[in-house]
């Protein structure tokens, strides 16, 4: 049990490294709204590797972070994916799909309508295959 922990506490350490790094990528700013209002966090996207990767992180606000864990999504406060779907940063692509997916299936007009005009690389399409 205490080896998990130690784990645990190992890539909350990896991650914190990263942390600079992502905050200069991001502009220091959410990469999924570009909200500077709050705190923003490095969260890691699925599936995660055996070290933490740049790649893997997102930057994101709270009310970000919320939504991408699966939080309700109120559609009339996500019109921003309308920018970052189009992310040249796979990690924000994926992130962003799934929620649009997500507000597709709660028939979303212009989710789905985005969704259709959106060109995804392999790489990103296999990411999102995985869960
Ligand atoms: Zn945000």
């Amino acid at each position: 049990m205490a080896r998990g922990l130690d784990r645990h506490r190992e890539r909350l350490e990896a991650l914190s490294l990263l942390g600079k790094n992502l905050t200069r990528r991001a502009g220091a700013k959410c990469e999924l709204c570009e909200g500077t209002v709050g705190k923003v966090a490095a969260l890691e996207i699925p599936p995660l590797p055996e070290e933490p990767e740049i790649e893997r992180c997102a930057l994101l606000c709270e009310s970000c972070h919320r939504v991408v864990d699966g939080g309700r999504l109120s559609p009339d406060d996500l019109r921003f994916l309308e920018t970052s779907a189009w992310s040249d940063l796979p990690v924000v692509q994926v992130m962003s799909v799934r929620l649009l997916r997500r507000l597709a299936e709660d028939s979303v007009h212009w989710a789905s309508s985005l969704l259709d005009s959106l060109y995804l690389s392999p790489e990103v399409e296999e990411w999102l295959k995985a869960k």
